[in-house]
């Protein structure tokens, strides 16, 4: 028998801490649960939506059909070698406290991921990343369920169409619902600390040779010292994605903002500081109507109190109306609609 709870409220299921309400909602703690539930919506033609930590979420007021919390635990080595162990884990498990005990294996690889705030499953959606590790660099495979197919599918790495801060997951409008993520981790660790706030505080701090838990520390103090507490101060992480121009816009760009701050990808692009544009359309540390835009860093919006997502909305749009203005750059929106406009509409 579900436990599905109606008209539940969501107020404290996403960092935002807007509120919401779900029609219909379900606590997913095991994948035989998760059976019986695709059986019931399929059953009554419902709407779903899938809901982790809540972290990268632009809540609606009103949450049609039947909200999935996904809460399935579990981790497990299912291979290791002299180099490497495979790790399988549950996507409900929480993804920072999965890195914590990676580092307390010794297992290197997702150290650049700490105080990511969410759950495993949600991880691989908007490919994480931070220190110039991304989740795509370490995941072998996935497990899913396919609503398209009805039945439960497992996704390698290349299958999965990983981009920055992209995936198969975000255009396939739900498609797939992640119960498990499988990791390669290194047993001979190869230390990452090419980001320079990441150097000078392990040049400051560790006098030795530099272990996974330094980095780890590192990573965690850097963090803590820019980006706001989602507990004490409501947020989603960045806002904005960081923006592609072509090299011959960037040197354009270059020619009437000369201390503009790009660095080369792929394809001849150069990607852009989006909180150095908004740092420089002056809006750090400005605040309307409960929401606003964090004071030590441009890329966060909070929402300090008595405001709704519609108030959120309406401050990204001027600050993405006056980065246009000024630099002929649109910015996109990294959190997620919730519930995705096509699945809810089903
Ligand atoms: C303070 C702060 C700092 C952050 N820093 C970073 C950062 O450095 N790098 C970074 O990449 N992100 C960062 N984020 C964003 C966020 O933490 C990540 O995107 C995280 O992976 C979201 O996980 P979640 O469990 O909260 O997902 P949710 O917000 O619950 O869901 C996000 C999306 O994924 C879908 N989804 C969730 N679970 C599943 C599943 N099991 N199967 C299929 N779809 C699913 C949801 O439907 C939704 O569309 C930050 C956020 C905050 C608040």
């Amino acid at each position: 028998m579900l436990n599905i709870e109606q008209d539940k409220s969501l107020v404290n299921f996403n960092t935002f801490g807007f509120d919401a309400i779900a029609q219909s909602y379900l606590a997913v703690t095991s994948k035989a649960e998760l059976t019986q539930a695709m059986a019931y919506i399929a059953q009554q033609g419902l709407a779903y939506q899938v809901l982790s930590g809540g972290s990268n979420l632009l809540i609606s007021k009103y949450v049609a059909g039947l909200t999935l919390h996904m809460q399935i635990k579990g981790v497990s080595v299912v291979d290791e070698n002299d180099e490497h162990v495979f790790v399988e884990v549950g996507a409900g498990e929480n993804w920072h406290e999965f890195v914590e005990f990676c580092v307390s294996k010794e297992w290197q690889g997702i150290e650049n991921l700490a105080l990511i705030p969410g759950l495993v499953g949600a991880s691989p959606v908007q490919n994480i990343g931070a220190y110039g590790v991304e989740i795509k660099d370490v995941l072998v495979s996935l497990k899913a369920y396919d609503f398209e197919q009805s039945r439960y599918v497992e996704l390698v790495n290349q299958q999965c169409g990983f981009g920055y801060r992209d995936s198969l997951f975000k255009h396939t409008q739900g498609r797939y619902l992640i119960t498990a993520v499988t990791f390669k981790l290194n047993k001979q660790p190869t230390i990452n600390v090419k980001y320079k706030a990441l150097q000078d505080y392990i040049d400051k701090t560790v006098k030795k040779e530099i272990s996974i838990q330094d980095v780890f520390d590192a990573v965690c103090a850097v963090r803590a010292s820019k980006l706001p507490d989602p507990s004490v101060i409501a947020n989603a992480g960045s806002f904005f994605k960081n923006p592609c121009v072509t090299q011959q816009q960037f040197d354009q760009l270059l020619l009437e903002e000369p201390n503009i701050v790009g660095y080369s990808v792929a394809n001849n692009e150069v990607k852009l500081a989006a909180g150095w544009l908004i740092d420089q359309c002056g809006w750090k540390g400005f605040s309307e109507k409960g929401v606003g835009v964090y004071e030590k860093q441009a890329l966060v919006l909070i929402h300090t109190g008595g405001a709704t997502i519609d108030d959120l909305l309406d401050l990204a749009r001027k600050i993405q109306q006056s980065v246009f203005d000024r630099f002929a750059v649109q910015l996109e929106i990294e959190p997620q609609p919730f519930p995705l406009l096509a699945n809810s509409q089903i």
